[in-house]
């Protein structure tokens, strides 16, 4: 029998075109999963892998959000990490993050975010079976947590918020919460701050402005719950506008600002909106190297609190599935999938997202 074979898109150096490698498919060994790739989402930060800013080792496969359909379980697994049973045809949803529970920060902190291990297995093994997910087939390998989509749950709105749902899912739980009622700006409507404008509707946030670009975006932040937003196009003037998120704010500007930008600018421009007593949540920075220019006192003499957040736990992605499946008829979710690509095109694909073309795109293997 001829052994069969599957595509990846491989980033062998920053800069130069991804190349598509044909590698032989392997069985899944014990605790492993064998899925079959319909949804590769494709993020900004690959971008910015793809550019060198975030420097990888190495020859890797790209992709870090994945929809799958399980073809072979390897012995032992017969649920996914939240006790749910699964089996052959299932959809699944993952991210190539796995804890190690042997570090400081899994054992220690119990915050597995921080794990300092935790890439080990994503990042330089591009010639063997690989959790990333611009592939044809993927091999979640034991101890890599994964969850079963629901049946009522399309794959296309699970992926439209890819890693950015759960991502800010942990973002909202360290911020401490948004109350009904609370003014909130998001900075940013790529993925990340769709996300953010999604959990903070959903919390009773009110206004909620996002300040972002383009126009389409931005519409589709006004169908995840947005009261206004601003057009960096439009209002390309950071102090106009500020003014416009004081205006709409009886002139204290936002209880809550949420930087879903990625761009350094954006963080000079959120200490601007934030409201005395407010917090500042920063998400979107993650792979965006740069220094910008910060009176600290403001931070003292209005009891700002500034908050990090990086990556997510297991616990968001399964929470992700929760939200998508609870809130996906009424938030046009899939339809933030605008853009598909087969793996052999896996560049252009990257490239459309750095041109801000997209919503959402996704390599999408053809079945
Ligand atoms: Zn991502
Ligand atoms: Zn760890």
């Amino acid at each position: 029998m001829t052994q069969r074979t599957g595509k990846r898109a491989v980033l062998v150096a920053a800069n130069q075109p991804l190349e598509i490698w044909e590698r032989p498919v392997v069985d899944p060994g014990p605790g492993e999963v064998l899925a079959r790739l319909t949804h590769g989402g494709v993020c900004g930060t690959d971008v910015h892998f793809w550019r060198g800013e975030v420097p990888l080792p190495g020859p890797v496969v790209l992709g870090h959000e994945g929809v799958a359909v399980i073809e072979m379980l390897g012995a032992g697994v017969s649920t996914d990490y939240a006790g749910t049973p699964v089996a052959v045809g299932d959809r699944v949803y993952w991210q190539p993050v796995a804890p190690c529970q042997r570090c400081y920060a899994c054992t220690v902190l119990g915050d597995v975010s921080m794990c300092e291990n935790a890439f080990a297995g994503i990042f330089g093994n591009a010639d063997g079976p690989t959790t990333a997910s611009y592939c044809d087939y993927a091999t979640l390998r034991a101890g890599l947590p994964f969850y079963r989509v629901p049946d009522d749950t399309p794959s296309d709105a699970v992926i439209a918020l890819g890693c950015a749902l759960p991502t800010m899912l942990q973002g909202l739980e360290r911020l401490g919460g948004i109350r009904p009622g609370m003014s909130v700006v998001v900075q940013g409507c790529g993925p990340v701050g769709l996300a953010a404008t999604l959990l903070a509707h959903l919390s009773g946030a009110a206004p909620l402005i996002v300040i972002g670009a383009p126009a389409r975006r931005l519409a589709v932040a006004c169908q995840f719950g947005a009261t206004h937003t601003l057009d960096m196009d439009e209002l390309p003037d950071a102090a106009a506008r500020a003014a416009r998120v004081r205006e709409l704010t009886g002139g204290r500007g936002t209880d809550v600002v949420i930087e879903a930008a990625g761009a350094v600018p954006a963080f000079g421009e959120g200490l601007q909106l934030i409201a005395r007593g407010g917090r500042y949540l920063i998400v979107g920075l993650w792979s965006a190297p740069g220094t910008v220019p910060v009176e600290p006192r403001m931070i003292n003499n209005l009891n700002l609190r500034i908050i990090g957040t990086a990556l997510s736990q297991p616990r968001h992605l399964y929470q992700a599935l929760q939200v998508v499946q609870a809130h996906h008829r009424r938030f046009p979710l899939a339809a933030a999938v605008t853009h598909r690509y087969r793996i052999e095109d896996s560049q252009q694909a990257l490239e459309a997202v750095a041109r801000l073309e997209t919503v959402k795109a996704v390599i999408a293997p053809a079945a």
